[in-house]
């Protein structure tokens, strides 16, 4: 990865067919994409790969409900489906695994009422994905231990959708692929500081400036404010951060355990025996990256859901903030009156398993080829739109 002096001559045009603002899992995937079309990509990221929201551990790749199907749900789904093949193409690509495996997921039932709820979604999961995968409501765990029986006094949901995968073997495995392009070049501790839309032009942090043919914001909590601008319209709040907590322990836990989820806390046995837990969720923070006393309460919650990891020691504590849109759905597409600039942002909880079909849309746009649907709620003007009618709400 090298220096911002010589932008034009790493990529082999004074301008990038792409700019992208950002190196996390969303910035890369477009990268990969864009790259495998042919166009030139330059990616520049403020500190260092993976610095982000990309850079922790948990790794889920959890489906929505499955119930009330919309346009969000389906594009998730649809996503979960084919990120299979997409791993195996890069795995074979690189030679680097990337720790994913469809382990499915098991979610206890504390009340009655979640039972019956859980007994509603056998049949829309049944009627929504495809009959592909399993959704069924058990009576007990397979195993005592994962997850507590006593935490399970309803029964469980059993579904076959869900998946994990490595953050940071993904990261690595995409940051490898890229720097064996000819038509990728990736520059660290630079970032765009602005954009002229009038001239195409970004100018960065080191004082240059550099055209594009389209420039991508895929820069996490960054991309918000610099899709505002670019919309002309900067006084917007689009979105924001949303705080993250999260522990790896040392576990020798066994690799096809399911994901367990209960209540805010997810368990994640990965190939390697570590067992993450997430998450925290904070719109009020001090610091973004510090992890607290918020943390330990989580831990100590997971042990006693999963009593497997009840003695297991903690090798990692980990704090990030999630970007997060103000319509909560991702935000995809062109910004109206800019429309060579590109939003790849908001994708907050999901973003692991949905950001290489966000770069599938994205990369349609640019070529014109076949592409995912795009769901309205996505688009930026959708976003702007929420944006908008919040701001004229009459305040208290
Ligand atoms: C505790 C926690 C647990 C999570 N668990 C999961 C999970 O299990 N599954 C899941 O799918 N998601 C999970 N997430 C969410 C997921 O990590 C994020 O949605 C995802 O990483 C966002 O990726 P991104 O590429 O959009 O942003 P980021 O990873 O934040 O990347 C943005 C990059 O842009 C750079 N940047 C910023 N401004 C600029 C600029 N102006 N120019 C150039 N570069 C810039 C930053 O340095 C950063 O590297 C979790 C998040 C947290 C915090």
């Amino acid at each position: 990865m090298g220096s911002a002096d010589s932008f034009a001559d790493r990529v082999g045009q004074a301008a990038p067919d792409l700019l992208i603002a950002g190196a996390g899992v969303a910035g890369l995937w477009l990268g990969l994409k864009a790259a495998r079309e042919g166009l030139s990509v330059l990616i520049v990221e403020r500190d260092r790969i993976g610095a982000g929201a990309s850079g922790g551990f948990l790794g889920a790749l959890m489906p929505h409900s499955p119930d009330r199907w919309n346009g969000k749900k389906a594009f998730q789904f649809a996503a979960l489906v084919d990120i299979e093949s997409e791993i195996a193409r890069l795995e074979a690509e690189t030679g680097l695994e990337c720790g994913y495996r469809r382990v499915g997921r098991l979610l206890p039932l504390a009340n009655q009422q979640a039972r019956r709820t859980a007994l509603d979604h056998v049949a829309d999961a049944r009627a929504n994905w495809g009959g592909r995968f399993g959704f069924e409501v058990g009576q007990t765990p397979d195993k005592h231990d994962w997850p507590n029986i006593l935490w399970a006094p309803h029964g469980l949901i059993r579904e076959t959708l869900s998946a994990r995968l490595s953050p940071p073997l993904l990261v690595a495995a995409l940051a490898a692929r890229l720097s064996a392009l000819p038509n990728v070049s990736l520059c660290e501790g630079v970032c765009v500081n602005a954009i002229d839309v009038s001239s195409d032009l970004a100018h960065l942090s080191n004082g240059e400036s550099i055209g594009f043919g389209h420039l991508a914001l895929a820069s996490g909590v960054g991309a918000f404010s610099l899709v505002a601008q670019a919309a002309a319209q900067p006084e917007l709040t689009l979105g924001g951060p949303v705080k993250g907590q999260a522990a790896l322990l040392d576990a020798d836990a066994p690799a096809d355990l399911p994901l367990v989820y209960h209540d805010g806390v997810y368990v994640i046995a990965h190939d390697n025996g570590q067992v993450a837990i997430g998450s925290t969720s904070e719109r009020e923070f001090d610091q973004s990256t510090t992890t607290d006393e918020r943390l330990e309460a989580l831990i100590k919650r997971a042990r006693k859901l999963c009593p497997l990891i009840r003695d297991a020691p903690v090798v990692a504590r980990w704090a990030n903030v999630r970007p997060r849109a103000i319509g909560r759905d991702p935000m995809l597409g062109p910004v109206p009156g800019a429309p060579r600039v590109l939003a790849m942002a908001g994708g907050f909880k999901i973003s692991f398993g949905i950001a290489h079909r966000m770069a599938d849309f994205l990369v349609a746009e640019m070529t014109g080829g076949p592409g995912p649907d795009l769901p309205e709620s996505f688009s930026v003007g959708a976003h702007i739109g929420k944006a908008r009618a919040l701001n004229a709400r009459p305040q208290a």
